[in-house]
């Protein structure tokens, strides 16, 4: 078990479960998850707003939903604006943080400064001085 602190209401609380929610937060967002859920059920081509409306959950927690790909819904717009853009390059998303292609990119980079990682260690010992330390090496010069 360790510390967290809750994103919801910001208190630490020892964590159990992998998310950083304290547990009668988790309990509230269950209920409000499954309110909104039946909203949308009922409701299908609503949006976020109506939704929140009618069921009183606030709007960023219904989003908050989306973006955990939880809840999918029809009407992804508000007054006329997608709700997600890419934070990359600003295209209109269904959900998430970034569209297919910056994905793809992100991902790209990713693996390529994972070439940059430490492959060896190092010690070294002569009398009562010692060291250990990694030695970064990028994966090309290897071969
Ligand atoms: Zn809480
Ligand atoms: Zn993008």
């Amino acid at each position: 078990m360790s510390l967290a602190k809750c994103r919801r209401c910001g208190r630490l609380f020892n964590q159990v479960i992998d998310k950083n929610i304290c547990p009668s937060c988790l309990e509230k967002e269950e209920e409000e998850f499954q309110r909104v859920k039946d909203f949308f059920l009922h409701h299908p081509q609503a949006s976020i707003v109506e939704a929140a409306q009618e069921t009183g959950v606030e709007k960023k927690f219904i989003l908050q939903f989306v973006r955990e790909g939880r809840l999918r819904i029809a009407n992804m717009e508000e007054g006329g604006e997608p709700l997600f853009r890419c934070e990359r390059c600003g295209k209109p998303i269904p959900e998430g943080r970034y569209c297919e292609e910056c994905r793809k990119k992100i991902a790209e980079l990713l693996s390529n400064q994972d070439k940059v990682k430490p492959v060896n260690e190092r010690e070294y010992q002569r009398g009562n001085f010692y060291f250990k330390e990694k030695i970064l090496r990028k994966k090309e010069e290897k071969d």
